[in-house]
């Protein structure tokens, strides 16, 4: 795909004024177009509803997932792989996206002709959208009729706040609920799965009030222990230090305590893969199989610098070998290659970890598919059924490198640095450069 940036300079010189008033016309563009995007989002969705499915219903072939609050139509499966994908996002992504247009285009009928009317940005609708999902469609009805005529305005507290009116009124029985319901929304999540380069990672966690009170108070004692001890380090720093440090049990002064430890450490086992080169000094970066994206040599030679840890090393595993077994099962040694080399399932945009994928059989075993490193891919379950019978097919012009064709004629090539749209353009007035 390719773009035309005009440059703002043909049009606004030296002009401070035009150069603003060049940047909210442009930004007028930008929302005007992304009504469009959602417009037609609601049109491929209507499209594709339930009676569009093809196939019987076996765990092979697609389904139809209602995606909206009550009363929304449903929308088969793979359309929404499809729409995802082309345009730019992750299958999740485009899901929540479809999920929001279908709930504001059939239970917000209001705040959608606002969106048709050009008065209420696409965004806006779509966060509104998100909130109402759980709603029925008598209170949905309430919130839309409320919130039309101020949606372009309407602040997060205030849309809270009509929600749980709407709910009252129209859903009592959901409010206790909903009470006992928040209990069960408490949760801590470490985000392995984004670990930054810098080799940190974001915490995100909902706690009873209680607990959090208690972990509060622990942090902020164990922040104090390491400034008394010296640490010049910022309070956030040394709060996040105190973080660690309770997850082993340990406090910055790691007073020998009386009797047995309420709870013994537990052991963490990290993949770490580094290349010739980052072992013997070249610095560089390094990969944790536990965490997507690169850590720097720097960082893991500090983890393994601390006395706490245990380095074993496993033989390597070649990634340039080519591995042939007659059989169709597909040896471990094969496996533990592909998803080292592939990292995550072979489909454009998808994070999930080759380690909890199938492994498909790019050509059929049947059609003379060897079961071998250049004919092996990692596919998630979703993914590979969107293969096996959603009209996908997919070639690999090079081990770990894919290219996919969808069922309506987009090109999609995959590697380890990530998805590229190379779709030719056919928009005739946008000539190939
Ligand atoms: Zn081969
Ligand atoms: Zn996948």
């Amino acid at each position: 795909m390719t773009s035309t940036i005009s440059p703002p300079q043909h049009t606004t010189g030296d002009d401070p004024a035009a150069v603003l008033a060049y940047a909210r016309e442009q930004k007028q563009i930008e929302e005007d177009a992304a009504r469009e995007v959602m417009k037609a989002a609601a049109q491929w969705a209507a499209m594709h509803s339930a009676h569009s499915l093809v196939g019987p219903l076996d765990s092979w072939h697609e389904t139809a997932l209602p995606l909206g609050g009550e009363g929304c139509p449903e929308i088969a499966e793979f359309a929404v792989i499809e729409f995802a994908t082309a345009l730019g996002w992750s299958t999740e992504r485009g899901r929540r996206y479809l999920t929001q247009t279908i709930e504001a285009r059939y239970r917000l009928e209001r705040c959608w002709k606002q969106l048709a009317a050009g008065r209420l940005q696409a965004w806006k609708l779509g966060t509104i959208a998100e909130e109402t999902i759980c709603l029925s469609l008598k209170a949905a009805e309430f919130v839309d009729r409320h919130v039309a005529p101020v949606a372009h305005k309407v602040g997060h507290a205030q849309l809270r706040r009509l929600i749980a009116e709407a709910k009252a009124l129209f859903d009592p029985d959901q409010v206790e609920a909903d009470r006992l319901a928040a209990a069960e929304t408490r949760h801590v999540d470490v985000r392995l799965g984004d670990v930054t380069i810098a080799g940190t990672v974001h915490i995100d966690a909902e706690l009873d009030l209680a607990d959090a009170l208690d972990l509060d108070a622990a942090l902020a004692a164990g922040a104090e222990q390491q400034r008394l001890l010296g640490s010049t380090d910022s309070l956030d720093v040394r709060r996040a230090i105190a973080l660690g440090d309770l997850a082993r049990g340990q406090t910055a002064l790691d007073l020998p305590t009386e009797g047995p430890k309420p709870w013994t450490k537990r052991q963490v086992v990290l993949h770490v893969h580094l290349s010739e080169a980052s072992l013997r000094g070249a610095g560089g970066l390094g990969r944790v199989e536990e965490a997507r994206g690169p850590i720097t040599t720097e960082q893991i030679r500090e983890w393994c610098g601390n006395p706490d840890t245990t380095v074993t090393v496993r033989p390597v595993i070649d990634l340039a070998e080519h591995i042939h077994v007659d059989a169709y099962e597909i040896p471990d040694r094969l496996k533990a290659q592909i998803d080292l080399r592939d990292h995550t399932c072979a489909f454009p945009r998808c994070t999930r970890p080759a380690r909890r994928c199938d492994h498909d059989h790019r050509v059929p075993h049947e059609d003379g598919g060897a079961t071998c490193s250049c004919n092996i891919a990692p596919l998630c379950r979703r993914h590979h059924r969107a293969k096996t019978t959603g009209g996908w097919t997919y070639t690999s012009p090079e081990p770990g490198t894919y290219l996919w064709h969808s069922p309506f004629g987009y090109l999609y090539l995959r590697d380890h640095t990530g998805t590229t749209d190379i779709t030719p353009d056919v928009t005739p007035d946008d000539p190939e450069p």
